[in-house]
């Protein structure tokens, strides 16, 4: 308890105001830099992923989609939510260029759609996503991500 290697922390400053966000993020970098700590780091802010991690693992509706380094899924996300999400981090000087909008409701998760769960509110998806669940499998980058469109080259 006291001397933790592994820390999960689930939305830690979800609910502070930005600069006390900024405090209490670098003192959580500055402990893992000296104690060598490792975090699951669960948050919905983008931009807070983004300043924080090194390993990302994007999620909907409690599956995962993509599992790349930081750097990767910033620089050349590839599932289709992953895209889209990151068109939705608002940017200072940045007008939303090429800004994805998802269409539809997301399901509930009591109730989850057959084949791919992001199937409803994807503009690549066809028939076999209907049907199939994509598994997760690595690119050639070290990326990996669970979608029929990339693995089928519809998607690049
Ligand atoms: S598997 Fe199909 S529905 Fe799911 S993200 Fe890929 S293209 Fe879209």
């Amino acid at each position: 308890m006291v001397d933790p290697e592994f820390i999960v922390a689930d939305e830690p400053v979800s609910a502070l105001d930005v600069s006390i966000q900024a405090q209490i993020l670098n003192l959580l970098m500055d402990a893992r830099e000296k104690r060598g700590l490792t975090y699951m780091f669960i948050t919905h802010d983008l931009s807070v992923v983004e300043h924080i991690s090194t390993r990302v693992a994007v999620m909907y509706l409690g599956t995962l989609c993509e599992l790349a380094s930081a750097a990767d899924l910033f620089g050349s996300p590839q599932h289709p939510y992953t895209r889209a999400l990151l068109t939705a981090i608002p940017k200072l000087g940045r007008d939303k260029p090429g800004h994805i909008s998802l269409k539809g409701e997301v399901p509930t998760p009591v109730n989850l759609p057959e084949g791919c769960v992001f199937h409803g509110r994807c503009i690549h998806a066809d028939k076999r996503c209907k049907q199939e669940i994509p598994i997760l499998t690595r690119l050639a980058t070290g990326t990996n991500v669970a979608c029929h469109a990339i693995e089928e080259g519809r998607l690049k």
